[in-house]
This record gives structure tokens, sequence and C-alpha cells, in this order.
């Protein structure tokens, strides 16, 4: 990089120690670099007048231009509010200040013709600018055309100090006059030239000072495309050197086990998406390469099934299988579904958790040392536990546990031959998150439900609908179905919810009365015992309702219940809302979810409720729900630190991170180790990132 972007902020004209003091601990900028690379967050163009009328509330930033027509203070003197009525030709708006009163009233004259700038809100009917811009109207004239205004994030220190956003903007400003008018490039020729990228120079000066909207596109791509660009790189870099030291055992086989599963014991068809994705799955295990794969697909769509399929392709091989969920219940249930499956073939699976007794233990050890085990079913007691396996060819992953699996995967194995990994997930992400945060795995999806499910109808409804709610259950009980009611349980509301679910319980025991029907209720503050005898009440179709806390969110299956009833549903996140939902619809009848709520809802809420009653998709619902929240807050990402970018928005920019990734595989496929004297640049960056420096603008 160039020594310019290394020069200390407070050797820029306007800066001064002080303010770089500031600058650096308040907006981590340190260096010449750090400041251009603390790009603008949003821009307003200011080349429109607004008419008066065409203002509301809702518009972000606008400026009108008019006359003020009176001044008239309210309050008293610590309250005061200065309030001015600006007209023009359609209307009158109103300017409120609360500060600078008496510089105000000096400087603006009434039935002179201003301009002024901000973000309209309402008050008393009336359309208010708080503290808006203000500029004579004569002045603005001449800046007709393309005119628009960079904002910056700044925070409260460094606005006292000057440090707002037009203060940051005015240093960019001396900054970008002293640009060098060469700047080497951070990007090969041949990653710049297909995309007729703007030069590295050309992007930084158009981000901050846009010559015209098509210009600040081109930096805008440029910029999010870079930054894109170098995660990718670095994601398929380390994939790369891991497939090149890392062999997988050889699975090529397709044997007897195999076969006489297929042949005899598989109940039904596969799905095209199972085919598909077991396809993927033998391609990998029989490459020689060890195979990390992440296996997406909704509740209920076939992975389990998909992946007992690749464990026993590999027994045909002459290895075992294991495979490992977050939770006891999960592991005793996928135990329970894989055996039965598997009931009837010779092949041997044991289960093995935290509260395997001892002697069962050690004879599962043994077995599994010298080979006459095949597949382990188990918890993350599996790795943490001196397991050793006599040949040990897959480990599958249910959900996103995968972290220090990998490390794990080594130690089990002899050689410099790794078992083969799959994680499965059934909390959908989307697909730009998935390729960030996952993108050192291959991904398979499984985007196809078995056929003949019918899909769960799902409703929103308030407490008025009580009443009827109560007649639907019992018509449904009735038929002979059973029916979940979940209330949330926050833990910082905790004392509260609990009695709310109580309260719940009282109300539904009262409604749904001994001896024609029996209720459950099962909450994390059960003794595990009560818990279990509960579920198990359930599960058996013994009681008819089972009120419970989100405890049953993962691990629960019965095809019998038909009915989800989540009360305060707007409480809950969209991507727990649909776990809760996938509870129900496991078998043949039609199956109901109902979002209780109360009245009064956020925006946000609404639109909540709105996507679970439109789509049973668990990716449009992941979307919506990275929309509403961002994508750090979605389950899982934070220890990824893949997601804190600078510009690029994976909400936004799903197209640009495909074409920076498949710029990422072009690249890599021509010079795999970035030996070419072109890429000796990217080499460089990704060794700085290695490093732990991130930002590529604060390295030399
Ligand atoms: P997931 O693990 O993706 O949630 P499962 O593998 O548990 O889904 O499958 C859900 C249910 O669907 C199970 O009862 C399973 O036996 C059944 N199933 C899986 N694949 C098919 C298929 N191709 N056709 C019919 N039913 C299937
Ligand atoms: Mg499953």
């Amino acid at each position: 990089m160039h020594p310019f972007f290394d020069k200390s902020i407070e050797y820029l004209k306007g800066v001064g120690p002080p303010r770089a003091d500031i600058l650096r601990k308040e907006l981590q900028i340190a260096t010449f670099g750090n400041l251009l690379f603390h790009f603008p967050f949003r821009y307003v163009d200011r080349s429109r007048f607004y008419k008066v009328k065409e203002v509301t509330d809702d518009t972000t930033w606008v400026q009108v231009h008019g006359r003020i027509t009176a001044f008239q203070s309210f309050g008293e003197k610590r309250t005061t509010r200065l309030v001015a009525s600006l007209r023009d030709e359609t209307g009158i708006v109103e300017l409120v200040w609360f500060q600078g009163i008496t510089w105000v009233k000096e400087m603006l004259r009434t039935g002179v013709e201003y301009v002024i700038f901000g973000k309209p809100s309402i008050f008393n009917g009336k359309i208010n600018f708080v503290h808006p811009e203000i500029e004579l109207y004569s002045d603005t004239q001449q800046q007709q055309g393309f005119n628009t205004q960079p904002f910056y994030n700044t925070t409260e220190k460094a606005r006292a100090r000057g440090l707002d956003s037009k203060g940051i903007l005015r240093l960019q400003k001396t900054l970008i006059q002293q640009l060098p008018l060469y700047l080497p490039e951070s990007l090969p020729d041949s990653v710049i030239s297909p995309f007729k990228m703007l030069s590295l120079r050309e992007a930084l000066v158009n981000i901050h000072f846009p010559a015209d909207g098509d210009m600040l596109k081109k930096a805008q791509f440029r910029l999010k495309f870079e930054e894109l660009f170098f995660i990718q790189l670095d994601l398929l870099n380390r994939k790369l050197i891991k497939t090149e030291k890392v062999k997988g055992k050889v699975v090529t086989q397709i044997g007897d086990h195999f076969n006489n599963f297929y042949n005899h014991h598989l109940p039904f068809q596969l799905t095209g998406a199972q085919k598909k994705v077991l396809k993927e799955i033998r391609t990998d295990m029989g490459s020689g390469k060890q195979m990390n794969r992440l296996l997406q697909g909704d509740v209920g769509s076939g992975k389990t099934l998909v992946a007992l399929m690749s464990m026993i392709m590999v027994l045909d091989n002459g290895y075992q299988a294991c495979l490992m969920a977050p939770t006891e219940i999960l592991a005793q249930q996928h135990f329970n579904s894989l055996s039965e499956l598997l009931s009837g073939t010779s092949i041997t699976i044991a289960l093995l958790t935290g509260s395997t007794k001892k002697k069962e233990r050690e004879r599962l050890l043994a077995e599994l040392a010298d080979g006459t085990l095949h597949f382990i079913i188990g918890t993350h007691a599996l790795i943490e536990d001196r397991v050793k396996f006599s040949s040990l060819g897959l480990v599958v992953i249910d959900e996103q546990h995968r972290f220090g699996v990998e490390q794990r995967a080594r130690l089990w194995s002899k050689d410099d031959v790794w078992p083969h990994i799959l994680v499965m997930t059934a909390t959908p992400i989307p697909r730009t998150l998935a390729m960030t945060i996952f993108g050192d795995l291959d991904i398979s999806v499984i985007d196809e439900l078995p056929p003949g499910r019918k899909p769960i109808q799902t409703s929103h409804r308030f407490e008025s609908a009580r009443l009827r709610l109560i007649g639907f259950m019992k018509e449904q009980i009735a038929k002979g179905r059973q029916i979940y009611i979940v209330y949330p349980l926050i833990e910082e509301s905790e004392k509260l919810d609990l009695m709310n679910l109580v309260s719940g319980y009282d109300a539904i025991c009262r409604d749904f009365p001994l001896p024609d029907y029996r209720v459950s209720i099962v909450h994390g503050k059960l003794p595990a015992k009560d818990k279990d005898e509960e579920m198990q009440k359930f599960a058996r179709g013994f009681t008819h309702i089972m009120v419970a806390t989100t405890v049953i969110e993962v691990g629960v299956n019965v095809p019998n219940a038909s009915v989800m009833i989540i009360e305060s549903a707007e409480r809950f996140g969209l991507s727990q809302l649909h776990q809760l939902r996938g509870r129900v619809g496991r078998g043949a009848e039609q199956s109901y979810c109902i979002l209780m709520t109360g009245n009064k809802l956020s925006a946000e809420a609404k639109l909540r409720m709105q996507t679970m009653v439109r789509t049973n998709d668990g990716f449009e619902i992941a979307d919506v729900d990275m929309k509403l929240r961002g994508p750090g807050d979605i389950a899982g990402t934070r220890q990824s630190g893949m997601i804190d970018l600078k510009i690029a928005d994976l909400t936004k920019d799903g197209a640009i991170l495909e074409l920076a990734r498949a710029a990422a595989i072009s690249l890599l496929d021509r010079d795999p180790h970035l030996q070419d004297s072109t890429n000796e640049i990217l080499r460089r960056q990704l060794d700085a990132r290695k490093a732990g420096k991130n930002d590529w603008s604060r390295i030399s």
C-alpha cells in the first residue's frame, strides 16, 4: 500500500493532537487510510426541492424552500422552544429550535427566501423540522444539478468536538485534495477489467464526493465487491489449503449394506432433492479428499435419512460413522428413528450420551474400538470423551455445532486421512450469509419436502378470538388430535413468564376439565424426571394438550399433534416461530399453527406475523429475519467474525457477493497458490488477514 495511507491522522490539516485522540478513540480512525475507509452510511439527494404538500413524516431527508412568515417562542427559560413558520406556495411547515435560539433569531429574517433541510416529523398534527439546516436560497442556486450530501457515522463525544457528520465531511475534503495522483491498485487487473471497475483512486474519491449518481453506484460496486472478494478469497484459500493437505477416507463402493437398505428397508421413495444431495455427498467422499459439507433443509425435509444413507455408504467401505446432536433428547430421538429404519439389517447402532451408565459405556467404547459397533449416536459427550474408533469414516453433526469438531476429527484419525464431515442444519440461513459464514464448506440444500405433506395452515388471532379457539381445540381433540400451547419464557422476565404459563395452564384445565380431557405442563423449572414423564405422556397420546415453554422447540416428534398455539407470539423471533411451527405437520393430518397476540403490535411484530401466515418456506422466513434483525443477530453467526462489514450489506448485496465469490473461484482456479506476480498483492492481503488485520487499509 501507498505510504500515504499510513500517515498518522494528526498530520491532517484541521485535526491536530486533541482531535486525533478523539478520532482514534471514538471512531478507530488513526491514519489517513482509516479516514478514507470511513465511508458514508447514507447519501441524501440535495438537488431536489420538495413542495410542502409533498412532505410527510415518512419521507427521509428533504429540502424545502420558502419564506419564514412568523417566529413564536414557547415555554420558560430552560425549556424554551423557538418555532418559525416556513411557507411555500403549497403550505406551511414548522421549524423548531431548542438551543441556540438567540443566534437563530439574529440570523433569520421573515420574508427572506431560505432553503431548509432536515428530517420531517409530525408534532401536534403539523410537519416539523427540528434543528434544520438552513441556507439562503440565493446561495444555493448555483449548486443545482447533481448534489448529493454524504452522511457519516460518528459518536456523541466526537460530535461535541465538532466531529459531527459535517465535520468529518470537511476532513474528507481536505484528505481527498491531498490524495496522491497515483495510487497502486489493490486488485489485479484480471479481476478489475471484466467488470470495468473504477480504479481504487476513483472509487475512493467518488464514495465521498460522487461526481454523479452513476459514479456513486460504480464506486459502491467497486468497494463492496472488494470487501466481499477478500472474504471469499480468504475462505476459499483456506479450503484449498485444507483439501491439499488433508486426505479423506476413500468411499467409492456401493455395497451390500447400501443395496439391502435401499431395496428392502427404505420405506418410501427418495425425493429428488434427497437424491441430488446424496449424489453430491457420494462424489465428495469418493474423491480422496476430506468432505466438509453443510446440509441445509427445512424441518421435516428428510435430512436425517440422507445422513443415514451416507453413513451406510461409509460402512460399505469398511468405516464407522457417528452422528452428534446438540441435546440428549435429540440424540435419543435420532437413535430411535435410525434404529427403527435399520431394524432387520445387520448394521449395529448404539446411543452414547452423558447419562449412559458406566458399564454400558465401557462396553460401547470397547465395541467402537474393535469395530464391531458400526454407528454411534450421541451428544457432544462423544467428542469430550476419550472415544476411540477402530476406523471412523464420517462424522455427522446435527445443527450448527461444528466448532471444535473439526479439530477433533483430526484426533480421531491415526494418519493424515481424516473422517468426512457433514453438518446438518434445520435453521435455514440466507444464502448470502451461508456463503460468508460457511464459505469454506460446500453447501447442499434440500429444497423439497417429501410428497403428501399438507402445508400447515397458519393464522394470526387476537384475544377476542379466544372462545372460538377453544371450540376449535375441542373439535380437534374430538377428531383424536393433540395440541401444543407454547408460552414465551425469556430470562429477564422469567418470574412473570412463569406466572403467565401457570395461569394459562390453570385456565386450560378449567376449559378442558377431567375426565374428558388431560393436560400436561412442561417447563425448564420442572425436575428432569417430571419433565420427561410429562413428555412421555404426551408422546404416548395419553394427554391431549401440552402446555409448555420453548423447551419443546427442538427434539419433540409427536406426529399425532396437529395444532400449535403460540401465546404472545409477538415476543418470539421469526426463526423461533418457524422452529415451533415445525413441531406439527409431521403426520398425515391437516395441521394448524395459531399465533395469538395482543392488539397493539409494533410494525416489526406485524411483519413477523404476516410472514408466518404467508409462507412455510424456511429460507424465505430466514431472509425476512435477516432483513429485520441484520445478519449479526442471526443465531450462531457471531463467532464466525466474517460479517463485520464496512460497506457491503449481506441483506442487500447478494448479487455482488455472488460475483465476488465467482471471481475468487476462477482466480484460484488459474493460480491456486497466488504465485503469479500480478497476484502478489492478493497474497499479501491474505497474509495480513491471517495475522488478524482484517482491514487492509490499515496495513502497509
Ligand atoms: P429432518 O431431519 O430434515 O427434519 P427427517 O429426516 O427427520 O427430517 O424426516 C422427517 C420425516 O419425513 C421422517 O418421519 C422421515 O421418515 C420422513 N421422510 C424422509 N424422507 C422421506 C421421503 N423421501 N418420503 C417420505 N417421507 C420421508
Ligand atoms: Mg431432523
